[in-house]
């Protein structure tokens, strides 16, 4: 271990929940040290549709958003896989803005508040002993009083941890892929779209400086079975909705080569691992049709914070933060993670997708109740 002070918050992953977390601590005097494995701006697989419920937590932060001309997004268009669209208004509604963007403007509003960033940095572990973290990188072991594990959908450590949603055999909630690119492509700006196709959904919305966001989520299986060939997959699968055969063929693509990535899980998680807090997909993720995983990390970040600034006041022990944390969470967001994995299981099949929107469309308030219970409020 290092000699050095231990620092009061280690966060291992600098994505949306990491930041925030990491902004809100530095601003409150704790010493924060964050470690990201890539380094910024880059590029990440996100729809980019950020529901409103965020908006002013964000200002709050420092993001400036008012300034951005941001795209704000008040429809939803959805098709069926054979094309027939149906609309739905947005009760709260959102906005679109790039993940190479966003990241990267928390990133510096956390280094602008003192927070000690190492990009580039992979951690290797986390172990816990006589209360205080040893968070190990390949050069480095650093010492802290709280870490925070922020790292994403799945990464090295779900691994190394061999928690049980890594264990768990393929099923009808995990083992998915998502693809992502950035096109050129009249949309109306205040609409998203998510176009199903046969075992997937593809959304598309406006993000800054007139691009379109295009991401898609499918089965790896549906990759499989195309050769493993993204672009066979596109034209033998995708192509079948003919909206999204329409956009492929039209649209102008921003990146030379789709960003992708595997094993996408909507199990369930744990909130509390060997006393880490999770937060984020690392806690738990919400299909991303239901547009709102990253206001459920930012979200997350501000309850977390609030635990934490208990104990450090020591108004709980660690046991009770942790508690705390954990239930906190799930009175939150166990409703909402529960309907995306009902409303998952319904799309990509033909008929049930179909079935679906037609019942959802002829009934305006079952879709309304829907939507609704699928995100949360303002923070
Ligand atoms: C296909 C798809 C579409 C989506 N569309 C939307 C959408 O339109 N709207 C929405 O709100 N949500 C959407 N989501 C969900 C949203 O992207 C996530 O919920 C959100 O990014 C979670 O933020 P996070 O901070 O938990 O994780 P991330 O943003 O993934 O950040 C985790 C960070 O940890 C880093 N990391 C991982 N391991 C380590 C390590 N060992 N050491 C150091 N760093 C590490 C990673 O590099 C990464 O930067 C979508 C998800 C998918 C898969």
């Amino acid at each position: 271990m290092s000699s050095k002070e231990p620092y009061d918050v280690a966060i291992i992953g600098g994505g949306l929940a990491g930041l925030c977390l990491a902004i809100q601590c530095a601003e409150n005097g704790y010493s924060v040290i964050l470690f990201e494995k890539e380094e910024y701006p880059f590029h990440k697989v996100c729809g980019e549709y950020i529901s409103l419920e965020s908006r002013n937590f964000l200002q709050g932060l420092g993001m400036h958003l008012d300034q951005l001309n941001l795209p704000i997004i008040k429809t939803l268009q959805l098709s069926d896989t054979n094309g027939k669209l149906y609309k739905f208004n947005l009760p709260l509604g959102g906005f679109g803005i790039s993940r190479y963007f966003l990241d990267n403007a928390l990133y510096k509003i956390a280094v602008a508040k003192g927070v000690e960033v190492w990009t580039k940095t992979k951690v290797n572990e986390v172990v816990f002993e006589d209360d205080l973290f040893a968070v190990q990188t390949s050069q480095q072991t650093i010492v802290s009083k709280i870490a925070a594990g922020c790292f994403g959908k799945r990464s090295n450590l779900d691994v190394k941890w061999n928690r049980p949603f890594v264990r768990q055999k393929n099923n009808v909630l995990n083992n998915y892929i998502g693809i992502k690119y950035h096109i050129r492509h009249l949309h109306n700006p205040a609409e998203i779209s998510l176009h199903n196709f046969y075992n997937g959904y593809c959304g598309i919305s406006k993000i800054e400086d007139d691009k379109s966001c295009l991401c898609y989520l499918t089965t790896a299986e549906n990759l499989r079975s195309s050769n493993n060939s993204i672009d066979e997959l596109q034209k033998k699968v995708l192509y079948k909705n003919p909206r999204l055969k329409e956009i492929f063929e039209k649209a102008t693509f921003l990146y030379e080569q789709p960003l992708a990535i595997s094993q996408i899980s909507f199990n369930k998680k744990s909130q509390v691992e060997d006393h880490v807090l999770l937060l984020g997909d690392a806690a738990g993720m919400i299909s991303p049709l239901c547009g709102n995983g990253m206001s459920m990390a930012m979200h997350a970040s501000k309850i977390v914070f609030s635990t934490i600034q208990k104990y450090f006041e020591s108004k709980l022990s660690r046991g009770e933060m942790e508690d705390q944390f954990a239930s906190e969470w799930q009175r939150e967001f166990s409703k909402r993670l529960w309907m995306g994995r009902t409303v998952q299981r319904f799309f990509g099949g033909n008929q049930s997708t179909s079935l679906f929107l037609q019942t959802m469309h002829s009934i305006p308030f079952l879709a309304k109740s829907v939507i609704a219970s699928t995100h949360g409020k303002p923070f």
